[in-house]
């Protein structure tokens, strides 16, 4: 052991979610230590379907025009749609349209931002290099080889591969973004409920100039039914660098040599004798499986350690990185002082069931994939849900407390706060853009009278909270219409006002400004950041009793 270190969140795993976990932590400010086993971020084109939500997060962190600036991103723009094809220069023998890209690409209601197709090797490095200007520690070539939990902190040691030295840190929490394999998931006994197993599959990286067979066609992905194997064709920049997907039988992982993989490639395009040179070959197991917790005292499983799907629907590693941001201001509240530890209880009931959903949908459009060959009937699944509300309706608890008595519709507590657009600085904004590190108290155009009391009760708890009211706030004047739609899309009065969390989801809303506004948003800062928990007459936690509904 050369030193003894302290930090106050050590992630292990320095893959898509442990670099986004890095990357929110310190952005919120937290100092926090990432440990990545490999000596490289990964080489290997891997996840790269990035959705809205992803993308409203990698907005805040200041990373959107980067990652839309990358190659892959630039490439595959205006791809869209899954076909179905005997070989690539062959026949076409299906087309899915729906549930993609091609019917939510104008999201402008739901989302100041898109879809984005970015490959994780050129992802990954954005979010490290972010991390890293914000002030996280990130350590390649070091893995994390065990993890004592006790009621002040975690022990960890840690292991630089390279130099063979060994290294206890002290953390106040544990991130385990150790992958699906986790290894921290397996130390701490928790087991993993869903579906299983749904089949093996080998990712050949490779670069063949498949531009004429591919015409002007410009898919996300092809599945090909002649090569007598199941396998797909994703395109990485639909000229001369592609994945290929195979379906193979554990145990055959050795028969994958580069001259069958060539074979297999230059099967799939349909054209005998093309050049192909193959780049990396990765073998990868498709699961539906959910970890039966989340949360272990101070250790927290993020990512594909938490929870694993198909890549259909590409809601994988999506859901790792909401994960992340679900967590990190949590834990930056938590440390801060500003939260009680019972907030952090919220990450497992929150992202745990929205993992479930998100696991179940990515089954079912796996399911449903040998439709589009004819190979199962030929209506879809009514189990499958559209990808917007898979995406973007999930909904949180409200906290005890923290809901106004009006649990449905746009605006309600729990659900993520809706886009509006507005004009900051004559620039084109969102209201999403408000929401960052602090929570936020949105008022309509006659709420004036919120600024004041907001504030005041805000700094009589010790907590920070930014507040906007809409008319009032000279950089953001508006046209009336647009208050109006944020009225509506809130579901609040124009003298109401709604509480919404550094994450962008709404913890609490008032239709109308009650009599004493100070005291609804005290009870609802309360609520949000001290959940199920109050201070009694001496001091000691209790349960907080519902406060019902704070509108007038
Ligand atoms: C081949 C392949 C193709 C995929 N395609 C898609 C797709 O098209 N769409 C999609 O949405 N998802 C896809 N996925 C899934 C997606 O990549 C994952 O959901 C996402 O990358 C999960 O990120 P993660 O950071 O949780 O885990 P990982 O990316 O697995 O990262 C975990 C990291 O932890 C490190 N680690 C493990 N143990 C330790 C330790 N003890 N100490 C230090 N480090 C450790 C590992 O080296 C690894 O780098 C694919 C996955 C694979 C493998």
């Amino acid at each position: 052991m050369v030193a003894e270190n302290r930090t106050s969140v050590l992630v292990a795993g320095g893959g898509m979610v442990g670099l986004s976990m890095a990357a929110f932590l310190s952005w919120h400010g937290v100092r926090c230590l990432l440990v990545e086993r490999q000596p490289a971020l990964t080489p290997h084109p891997r996840a790269r379907g990035v959705n809205p939500r992803t993308m409203e997060l990698l907005r805040a962190l200041g990373l959107e025009e980067r990652v839309r600036d990358t190659a892959s991103s630039k490439a595959l723009a205006r791809n869209a749609g899954v076909i179905a094809v005997e070989t690539l220069a062959g026949r076409q023998v299906g087309e899915l349209r729906q549930y993609f890209m091609d019917h939510v690409t104008d999201l402008g209601e739901l989302s100041p931002t898109g879809w984005c197709m970015c490959y994780q090797d050129e992802l990954e490095p954005l979010l490290y290099e972010r991390a890293s200007e914000l002030g996280a520690e990130l350590l390649l070539d070091t893995e994390l080889l065990s993890a004592e939990a006790d009621d002040t902190g975690v022990t960890a040691v840690l292991r630089d591969r390279g130099r063979g030295a060994g290294r206890t840190v002290r953390a106040d929490y544990l991130v385990a973004a150790d992958g699906a394999g986790s290894e921290t998931r397996a130390r701490l006994g928790i087991g993993t409920h869903g579906p299983g197993s749904l089949g093996h599959f080998m990712n050949v990286a490779f670069e063949a100039d498949l531009t004429e067979p591919l015409g002007s066609r410009r898919f996300i992905m092809c599945y090909v039914t002649g090569t007598g194997t199941r396998c797909a064709l994703l395109p990485v920049n639909n000229r001369d660098r592609w994945m290929l997907h195979v379906m193979y039988r554990p145990g055959e992982e050795a028969s994958f040599t580069e001259r069958r993989c060539v074979e297999l490639v230059r099967a799939a395009a349909g054209v005998p004798g093309l050049d192909v040179r193959v780049e990396s070959v990765l073998p990868w197991h498709s699961a539906g499986l959910v970890a039966d917790r989340f949360q272990d005292g101070r250790v927290f499983l993020a990512g594909d350690a938490a929870h694993v799907m198909p890549p259909t629907g590409a809601f994988g590693s999506n859901t790792g990185v909401q994960d992340a941001h679900n967590l990190a201001w949590k834990l930056a509240a938590v440390l801060r002082g500003e939260a009680s530890p019972s907030l952090l209880a919220t990450y497992d009931a929150e992202r745990r069931p929205v993992a479930d959903l998100t696991v179940a949908q990515a089954v079912l459009r796996h399911a449903d994939r040998p439709r589009m060959a004819g190979q199962a009937p030929a209506a879809p699944d009514p189990a499958i849900l559209p990808d917007e509300q898979v995406i973007f309706d999930y909904r949180y608890p409200a906290p005890a407390g923290g809901g106004d008595g009006r649990e449905a519709g746009p605006g309600a507590p729990g659900t993520r706060a809706p886009h509006v657009p507005l004009v900051v600085g004559g620039a084109e904004r969102s209201t999403l853009d408000l929401y960052a590190r602090r929570p936020v108290l949105v008022a309509g155009p006659e709420g004036e009278a919120w600024r004041g009391a907001a504030a005041r009760a805000a700094a009589g708890m010790g907590v920070p909270l930014d507040v906007h009211v809409l008319a009032a706030t000279p950089d953001a004047p508006g046209p009336y219409d647009a208050h109006k739609s944020w009225c509506e899309r809130h579901g609040v009065t124009p003298s109401g006002a709604v509480l919404v969390r550094p994450d962008g989801f709404v913890a609490w809303r008032a239709a109308a400004e009650p009599a004493d506004p100070g005291a609804a948003v005290g009870d609802a800062l309360a609520a949000l950041l001290r959940p199920g928990l109050t201070e009694d007459a001496a001091g000691g936690p209790r349960l907080r009793p519902p406060t019902g509904s704070v509108t007038p």
